[in-house]
């Protein structure tokens, strides 16, 4: 029985080879299998008639019954098309086809019975429906009671007859031929009664051709569930495998480092919540477990401290620390922030960026390796394999989405056992999507800002408003402030961006000229050290204005900055709006957000610009970045090929998730290793998955 499922979908009746490379091309169909689980997502009811007077009413899909009263074909070539009048006893609709009009012209029959369905549309003042399917009634046939399924095709697979309708064909036939196969439950009994769910069996056949909109659901929550609960399931166990294997180094006291540095060089109280973020992490490095811990913390919420502190616990204990920042500029910013902070210590900190100098790079590379480095900062180029420690034990990695698994992976390599590991994430993650794709790691969240901030004014102004946002920065930098104007640069359209920018520079410079203003500017083009010395002259204060691209976008730090201009906002993020807008509000000055666009907005747009102007909460902006984008967008590519959903929905399905995990948990907290009889399809399955993907929970 099994081997039926696994038969390969070119032996389905009615796909063939042809068809069927089409299908492992386009939809990666290429088993039965995979077929029976390429889910429609949605349903047409055609048990419903509607008239044509009904139409600007329903202004969508509806289904006439009616005649065709004349056929007129005009324009040739390409402009060639076919029209229809349409008519029922209410009223008279045009048909029109612009492809296949031959052929369909010799279909048409005017005056005969004919059933007509298709998607209404109003154009000009009329209305009409273009390629309707379309049926010819006879004696026997009646309206169709079942809801219709609607798969997603391609336009390939379309002119190969597998447009929505052909794959429906295909499921029908295979669910036919499946017809007496029972599908077993992998999900223990006990859980499917618990959730209240419809056995596994009838949802996957529910799911294609179901009885009512209201089993539809039924089905659809059901195989939601499984995918969720599979994906929860796996991070548990793997925690709970990590836990087991990865043993790590012990700091087994905070270290006269620490507790000097902590007495005689912090600068300001910490907040609560970053206290108690250290003692979390200062319990794992008892442990003699690897710490693998995810650090969440608004922009602006002192993170870095954080990051500093346990690293002095870690060189206290006698090993080394490494700071990994996804940018040069953001490299180097740690880097000095780190080197003030710590001058008056006998701790040696380093750079290290792919712009370091031959020479200074091969001192650096002794100094590792003779230990007299003790905490190095650096771009990626600090886990290249050349780069060796005496003996690492503890690797912060900052704004952790930027990095792949494949680079982690590699500082684990680093020692001889892996080092403990901190990820600090600015980017809120919403808690579906931290359960999700960081299930396996423990999380620490900093949930408050240092005191004394006041929140970010944000305001949206359209282009015709630009002279009064001129004057507003002028008034500020007449205060002493110093202003952001950040302009969008995106990869397709480089050229036009970057010319873009330069105007604005220019008539940035024209507005606000010397000796009085000094106008920064920093962009992708431009040479490291350049950048270096741009940069450096705003933060000095030397520069009241920084143009830049968003090259700045994570972590700088000029707390006497409190304007952020975004130029063409409507074109960003909402994550990206987010993370620049926290480039301000850093002192203790009211500090704004300005977003400019242009007149014209899209829905989505207005929606981002609106959320922003209401917020300054990073979660609640990144629950509705992920209704509007969706989750896979928002972790990346990289990370997304680690989830493989085909119904669920993160950004959605939010509460099933809960029920998922929770019933996960429970499971395993009387059966850690399922080894129970009840648990033994669901270890099979589990042990299926953990196979096919790459072994991921030992480098995070
Ligand atoms: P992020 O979490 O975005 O990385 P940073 O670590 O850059 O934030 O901190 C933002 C700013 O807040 C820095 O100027 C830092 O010195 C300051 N800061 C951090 N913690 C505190 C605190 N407890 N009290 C006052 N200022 C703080
Ligand atoms: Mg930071």
């Amino acid at each position: 029985m099994q081997n039926l499922l696994d038969s390969p979908i070119e032996f389905l009746k009615g796909v063939g080879p042809q068809r069927g490379d089409l299908l492992k091309k386009e939809l990666g169909i290429f088993t039965f299998q995979d077929l029976l689980h390429y889910y429609p997502f949605r349903y047409v009811d055609k048990s419903e008639l509607n008239t044509v007077r009904q139409i600007p009413e329903i202004e969508g899909y509806v289904q006439l019954k009616g005649v065709l009263k004349s056929v007129k074909k005009s324009g040739n070539g390409n402009s060639r098309r076919l029209t229809a009048l349409f008519s029922d006893e209410t009223g008279s609709i045009e048909l029109i086809w612009f492809s296949g009009v031959s052929y369909i012209e010799s279909n048409l029959y005017i005056n005969r019975p004919l059933l007509i369905y298709g998607k209404a549309k109003i154009y000009g003042t009329s209305w009409n429906i273009a390629h309707p399917e379309m049926e010819y009634l006879t004696n026997e046939k009646s309206l169709s009671k079942q809801l219709q399924p609607v798969y997603n095709s391609t336009e390939k697979l379309g002119s190969k007859g597998l447009h929505a309708k052909g794959i429906s064909k295909l499921t029908e036939v295979l669910l036919e031929q499946l017809k007496d196969q029972f599908f077993p439950d992998d999900l223990p009994a006990l859980v499917v009664t618990n959730s209240g769910l419809l056995s596994r069996n009838d949802a996957l056949r529910e799911i294609h051709f179901p009885k009512s909109h209201e089993v539809a659901n039924q089905a659809r929550k059901r195989l939601k569930f499984d995918e969720l609960f599979y994906l929860q399931m796996e991070m548990l166990l793997r925690k709970q495998i990590g836990k087991k294997r990865s043993r790590s180094f012990i700091f087994d006291s905070v270290g006269d480092i620490f507790l000097d540095f902590y007495k005689n060089h912090l600068p300001f109280e910490l907040t609560a919540a970053q206290k108690r973020v250290v003692k979390e992490i200062r319990g794992d490095f008892f442990t003699g477990t690897q710490m693998n811990r995810l650090l969440q913390g608004d922009v602006g919420s002192g993170k870095t401290m954080v990051a500093l502190l346990t690293m002095l616990i870690a060189v206290g204990n006698g090993y080394q620390a490494a700071l990994m920042a996804p940018t040069e500029i953001l490299a180097q910013q740690h880097y000095h922030s780190l080197e003030e902070l710590l001058q008056k210590t006998p701790i040696k900190i380093s750079l290290l960026t792919g712009s370091s100098k031959t020479a200074e790079r091969r001192e650096i590379h002794c100094g590792l390796e003779d230990g007299s480095v003790h905490i190095l900062v650096g771009t990626h180029a600090l886990i290249e394999p050349k780069v060796k420690f005496l003996n690492l034990g503890y690797a912060v990695i900052d704004e952790q989405h930027r990095f792949g698994v494949a680079q982690r992976a590699k500082l684990r390599k680093k020692n001889s056992l892996p080092p403990h590991i901190l990820v600090m994430t600015a980017t809120p993650i919403p808690r579906t999507l931290a359960l999700s794709f960081y299930g396996d790691l423990d999380v620490s969240v900093i949930d408050e800002l240092p005191p004394g901030r006041k929140p970010i004014k944000t305001v949206h102004y359209r282009e015709s408003q630009r002279l009064r946002v001129l004057g507003f920065i002028k008034e500020q930098i007449d205060q002493g402030r110093q202003i952001y104007f950040v302009y969008p640069l995106i990869q397709e359209s480089e050229t036009l961006d970057y010319q873009n920018l330069m105007q604005g520079y220019e008539s940035i410079v024209r507005h606000f000229p010397l000796p009085d203003y000094r106008v920064a500017i920093v962009h992708g083009q431009m040479k490291g050290e350049d950048k270096d010395f741009e940069m450096a002259r705003f933060v000095r204060g030397e520069a009241q204005i920084m143009v830049a691209t968003t090259v700045i976008e994570v972590g700088v730090n000029v707390p006497n900055a409190s304007v952020m201009v975004i130029e063409s906002s409507e074109r960003f993020g909402l994550a990206q709006l987010h993370q620049l807008r926290g480039r301000v509000g850093r002192g203790s000055e009211q500090s704004f957000c300005i977003l400019m666009t242009g007149d014209k907005l899209s829905n989505e747009g207005k929606k981002r610009l609106k959320t922003m102007c209401e917020t300054n909460d990073g979660f609640i902006i990144a629950e509705v970045d992920m209704e509007i984008r969706g989750p896979g967008d928002i972790m990346g590519t990289q990370q997304s090929g680690l989830i493989d959903l085909k119904i669920a929905d993160l950004a959605r399905d939010g509460s099933i998730l809960t029920e998922a995990r929770n019933q996960a948990i429970a499971i395993l907290e009387q059966d850690q290793d399922l080894i129970q009889p009840e648990h033994q399809m669901l270890r099979e399955r589990i042990k299926q998955i953990m196979k096919s993907k790459p072994d991921w929970s030992r480098v995070s």
